[in-house]
């Protein structure tokens, strides 16, 4: 979020945010595991079985997960241990194909890059079953205004309410 950091890094985390949604180009790969694996080779790093695994999870989840559900969602494809999966999500955050969450519950929360591939977007979060999804970009109108001496570092926007699991659960329940 620096403003000193050159065209081509932004020019390069452009490509890898569009490659990691799958909109490169027209040719895309269809495939899950084909997109991540595009995803993670526009990094220039290398292309393990565990990051493929890991970022696929996190692409078709449809919502931030946690640590251990993204060990039991890449259970089925060939069980990760527990420390390969911290690792890979650390990796997966470093190299801006993933971002993480701070949950009320004090777990962190994993998700692949936002729907417009920006890194200052809003989350909703679940009050009832703590379902956290990344909304679009945020307004300009809401960055506030820092005062003198301050630098910002990030923007954190959570909205909080019922997803609608939860939502139908409640009106049966009543
Ligand atoms: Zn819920
Ligand atoms: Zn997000």
């Amino acid at each position: 979020m620096s403003a000193m950091k050159s065209s081509s890094t932004a020019s390069r985390r452009a490509v890898r945010s569009a490659a990691a949604r799958g909109d490169l180009r027209a040719d895309a790969p269809a495939s899950p595991r084909a997109r991540a694996e595009a995803a993670i080779r526009a990094t220039g790093q290398r292309v393990t079985l565990a990051r493929v695994q890991v970022l696929e999870a996190l692409q078709g989840a449809g919502r931030a997960l946690t640590h251990h559900e993204v060990e039991q969602a890449t259970a089925a494809a060939g069980p990760l241990n527990r420390v390969t999966v911290y690792r890979v999500l650390d990796w997966l955050t470093r190299t801006e194909l993933a971002h993480r969450i701070a949950g009320e519950d004090r777990v962190w929360r994993f998700n692949s890059v936002a729907p417009s591939g920006s890194h200052a977007h809003a989350h909703f979060r679940c009050n009832g079953c703590s379902r956290v999804i990344c909304l679009d970009d945020l307004p300009r109108g809401v960055r506030p205004r820092l005062p003198a001496g301050y630098r910002s570092q990030g923007l954190e926007v959570t909205v909080t309410g019922q997803c609608p699991d939860c939502r139908r659960a409640v009106r049966q329940a009543s």
